[in-house]
Order: structure tokens, then C-alpha cells, then sequence
């Protein structure tokens, strides 16, 4: 093939879909992964590849304050319509003045696609029309009835999961489109196929996945950041208390127990305070305070667990913990795994991930004259999108 007869490509990225499934006020495509939007990164192998010649995305113009610097470093945007089979008309519409022999149409909520499908649909088109990048489905499918139960079992070995980029002859597609309107289609390859065109299936690539909850969007996350935290805590000893004596989530049993508005787990405490502490979420006190009557002998665990609920809402796990309960009486150790065992569970980690040690200040200060018990706490959190 000379020069002359090399196809030109156009690729039209399709980023005007809202992203209901995706908590947060931004929509999908315009969050940052590791510094970049998800559209930029679905952009790049489209922009590198040598044979694209021009690359158009299609979006919502009531985005524009979120793709003004991609539009103002001379990305070209055309404005999609309210569904996506309107948006790729929209994008093969604001190419016709300067058709493209071929057209690639991809999903700005799949930045994993690798050159390599790219390629292959590329070169299918030599041969066909439409093509497009398909795996194999892992799961069995089922095909309910009315009733909600199980209508049929569909022959996996027949089954494929369409991705993109779509690839098409785009003089093809556009009269595909043309005759579609009115009927609404899933995807592009669809109406080709309502079009009678045969549509050639490629190897497509596990990570190209589209980018669709929230569990999508933190297993996209690199760890790009950690954070570290401590806490402290101190709780009297008291005789004749009406509570026992919780330790770390564990009761340990003794004539003593500590004082303090909630179940005063000392433990738990210090844990709470190093989750808050590596979020910069200020201390427990602001979070659950003494004056407050709902935690009056609260279970300390709801400390913990509110604090993980704030790490977990901002993408951030516990990569591990480890503390030490300084306290000259009772003797802990017999209570250190099943205290590492508690706390690994608050957490929602390996027990391997926590560590608790014990010690006591060899007689000395108000530890040793067994008037209170102390707790430190270190935690490390993995943070997939910079805490912020
Ligand atoms: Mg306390």
C-alpha cells in the first residue's frame, strides 16, 4: 500500500455520558488518576497512534469548566447530544466537512485501552467494514424471565463482552446511523449489524474495562500517596465499676476498669485517633464529644468504625497498624491475639496487617502505680487518590 492509499483515521472519544453510578460531583471522565483526568489517559494511545490523523471528542457543553484547559491546549470538542447514540452522530456529523476513510469510535470511560487493540481493530478494517475488540465471558449468563427466575442458559463458549475503540469504514457508519435514528442501540456495532454489516471480532484486553462504579474507580487508582498516624490515650483506673474492662475491643477480666464517658477503651482510642490523625481529620474529641450523650458507654468499635468509613469514602486502606497498650496490671499478653484479632476486624484487614504489644513503666509514673492505662497507636494508609 503507497502512501496515497494508506486510509485516514479519525478517532471520536465519547465523554458526554454522566456518570450517576459514581459518587461525587464530577463527573467520571473528568476525576484525576494518578495526576490525570480519565479522559486525558483515554485520549493519549489515540493521540500517539502515527496513523490517527484527527481526534474529536464529543461532550457535554455544560462541562466545559472541566475540559477548559484540554480545549484551551487545542483538543477538539463538539458537543454530544442526550444519549450516546446521539453523541457519536453528533461526533461523525462534526467530521463529515473533511471525511475520514475510517473512524474509531471509544468510550473516555475506558483510559486502559492498550495500542495493541487499537492495532488490531485497525487492521481489520482492511478486510471489514466494522470491527470491533471483544473477550471472552468468564461468567456464565442467565437470561431472566418476567417470573424472576432463570429463563435460559446462554452457550458461554458463544459469548463475548464488547469493548472499545469501534472501529468502522465511516462513510458505512455514518449511513448506519442515518437509517438508526428513532431506534436506540447499546452500542455502535449494533447498528451496524441492524444494518446488515458484517462486524469482525478482535482479541479485545482485560484492562480495558469501562470505568463504572465506584469499585472500578479505586481499583484504578495507583497508591500514589501514604500517610501515617499516631494516637494517645490515657483512661483511669477506677475499683467498683459498673463496666468491664475493654481492651482493644476484648474484655479483659479484673477488679478494675476504666473510667470515662464512653466504654473507655483506651485501645481503641488511641486506634481511632491514628486513623483520624493520618486522614487530617483532627482528634476523636471533635468527632465524638464527651458532651455528647449518644456515646455515653458507647462500644468503642463505632469510633473505628466511623473513622474507616471516612478512609474508605476517600480511597485510603489500612496497609497496617501497630500499638502498644502500656498498663503495669492486669497481665495483657494473654489477651494480645485475640486483641490483634479484633482490631484486625474493625479494620477490614489481615490479622498479619496489626500488631498489639503490651509493657508496662517497670513500677515508675501513674501507669506503674497502676492508676491508668495508656495506648499508642501507628497507623499506615494507602491512599489511591492523594486523600483529597
Ligand atoms: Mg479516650
Amino acid at each position: 500500500m503507497d502512501l496515497a492509499d494508506t486510509p485516514r483515521v479519525a478517532a471520536i472519544i465519547v465523554a458526554a455520558g454522566s456518570s450517576s453510578r459514581l459518587a461525587g460531583d464530577v463527573p467520571k471522565v473528568y476525576r484525576r488518576t494518578g495526576g490525570k483526568m480519565v479522559l486525558e489517559q483515554a485520549l493519549e494511545p489515540f493521540l500517539q497512534h502515527p496513523n490517527i490523523s484527527s481526534v474529536l471528542v464529543v461532550a457535554n457543553p455544560q462541562h466545559a469548566h472541566l475540559y477548559k484547559e484540554l480545549h484551551e491546549q487545542g483538543m477538539w470538542f463538539c458537543a454530544g447530544g442526550k444519549t450516546r447514540q446521539e453523541s457519536v452522530y453528533a461526533g461523525l456529523d462534526a467530521l463529515a466537512d473533511n471525511p475520514p476513510d475510517w473512524v474509531l469510535v471509544h468510550d473516555a470511560a475506558r483510559p486502559l485501552v492498550s495500542r495493541e487493540v487499537i492495532d488490531r481493530v485497525l487492521a481489520a478494517l482492511a478486510t471489514h467494514a466494522a470491527a470491533i475488540p471483544c473477550t471472552p465471558v468468564k461468567d456464565t449468563i442467565k437470561q431472566a424471565s418476567p417470573q424472576g427466575t432463570v429463563g435460559a442458559t446462554l452457550p458461554r463458549g458463544d459469548l463475548r463482552a464488547a469493548q472499545t475503540p469501534q472501529g468502522f469504514h465511516y462513510a458505512a457508519l455514518l449511513a448506519a446511523h442515518m437509517a438508526a435514528k428513532g431506534n436506540e442501540y447499546t452500542d455502535d456495532a449494533a447498528i451496524m449489524e441492524a444494518a446488515g454489516v458484517p462486524v469482525a471480532i478482535v482479541e479485545g484486553c482485560e484492562q480495558n474495562q469501562k470505568l463504572t462504579t465506584l469499585a472500578d474507580w479505586q481499583r484504578m487508582q495507583p497508591a500514589s500517596s501514604m500517610r501515617v498516624g499516631n494516637g494517645f490515650d490515657v483512661h483511669r483506673l477506677i475499683a467498683n465499676a459498673q463496666r468491664p474492662l475493654m481492651i482493644c475491643g476484648v474484655e479483659v477480666p479484673s477488679d478494675l476498669a476504666l473510667e470515662g464517658h464512653s466504654d473507655a477503651d483506651v485501645g481503641l482510642h488511641a486506634l481511632t485517633d491514628a486513623l483520624l490523625g493520618a486522614l487530617g481529620e483532627g482528634d476523636i474529641g471533635e468527632h465524638f464529644p464527651p458532651s455528647d450523650d449518644r456515646w455515653r458507654n458507647a462500644d468503642s468499635s463505632l469510633f473505628v468504625r466511623e473513622a474507616m468509613r471516612l478512609a474508605r469514602e476517600r480511597g485510603a486502606a489500612v496497609s497496617n497498624a501497630d500499638m502498644t497498650i502500656i498498663a503495669e496490671s492486669p497481665k495483657l499478653s494473654p489477651f494480645k491475639a485475640a486483641m490483634r484479632a479484633r482490631v484486625a476486624e474493625l479494620l477490614g484487614v489481615a490479622s498479619s496487617q496489626v500488631n498489639v504489644k503490651a509493657t508496662t513503666t517497670e513500677g515508675l509514673g501513674f501507669t506503674g502505680r497502676k492508676e491508668g492505662i495508656a495506648a499508642q497507636a501507628s497507623v499506615l494508609l494507602m491512599c489511591k487518590n492523594e486523600c483529597d
